[in-house]
């Protein structure tokens, strides 16, 4: 696995915020630490609420629906992981924002236990600008979620390019400079990102654990859908459904369908965006 340790490019992208338009909260107690990350949004064109403690995150969100929520672990009253977990549980599935941990202190295992609070990602702090384009370009307004399953209906996948190429061309093409870089960054990211949640669906079936299950799910659906990677999209959603619905029957066979379809999604990913040069 390469490391790509591109000199950082210190072109703010100050139109991004029109290009991919976010409500955004950011939950962070340190008011140094909510002055940076503001300052770091504006400057890509983003506006964002700020609250300091979890109990105000949960008042925000029952106000406004957000599309990214950055969130802070450790805060007075109640912490980030305490606050997801309450997220994940309350609000309905269509309304559900993408949660990107904030943390200063990212260890081996943190990872793990942030996904499995619920939240999508983290960043460490102090927050690089590159890091944080990295989670706005993977992150998408709420409501558009629900119009990817329709299009993307189909009843032979595997009969068909397991990547349609017009979703990540397009992606790319509203991204502007240095768009292909973070394109290839978000097809490496999806790539090893990808059976960490695999994985964390075979340990749920396991312990038959719907909603983690359901998450999960979730989460890998709409990760495939950013990439074009449909067919995968579909099938996490079946199960992400399934899971919903309070039944795991069926789920092992699911598991499997995931399994082998990301090997062909990850397959084409890698020769059209991580070979050669
Ligand atoms: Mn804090």
């Amino acid at each position: 696995m390469q490391n790509p340790s591109n000199p950082s490019s210190n072109k703010l992208d100050r139109e991004m915020g029109t290009r991919l338009p976010l409500t955004i909260l950011v939950a962070e107690d340190n008011i140094i630490n909510q002055k940076v990350v503001t300052n770091l949004l504006n400057r890509l064109g983003y506006k964002a609420d700020i609250v300091s403690n979890g109990l105000e995150v949960l008042e925000a969100v029952q106000k406004q629906t957000y599309d990214l929520i950055l969130m802070d672990i450790q805060m007075p009253e109640m912490g980030g992981e305490e606050a997801t977990q309450s997220i994940r549980k309350t609000l309905p599935a269509d309304l559900q924002p993408r949660i990107v941990a904030l943390t200063a202190n990212a260890m081996k295992g943190d990872r793990e236990r942030f996904l499995e609070s619920g939240m999508n990602d983290y960043i460490s702090k102090p927050i690089n600008i590159e890091d944080l384009v990295r989670v706005l370009s993977i992150s998408q307004p709420v409501r558009k979620n629900t119009t990817n399953p329709e299009h993307a209906d189909t009843m032979t996948p595997s009969a068909q390019n397991a990547v349609d190429p017009a979703v990540l061309l397009e992606f790319e093409s509203l991204m502007g400079e240095d768009a292909h870089e973070m394109v290839v960054d978000l097809v490496d990211l999806y790539i090893n990102n990808s059976p960490m949640l695999i994985e964390q669906m075979r340990r749920q079936i396991t312990a038959q654990r719907l909603p983690e299950l359901q998450r999960a799910a979730h989460t890998l659906k709409g990760n495939s859908f950013q990439l074009g990677a449909n067919a995968l999209g579909d099938i996490c959603f079946t199960m992400e459904k399934l899971a919903k619905s309070g039944s795991i029957d069926g789920a092992a066979d699911l598991l499997v369908q995931i399994e082998q379809e990301f090997q062909r999604v990850k397959q084409e990913l890698e020769n059209r965006y991580l070979s050669g040069t």
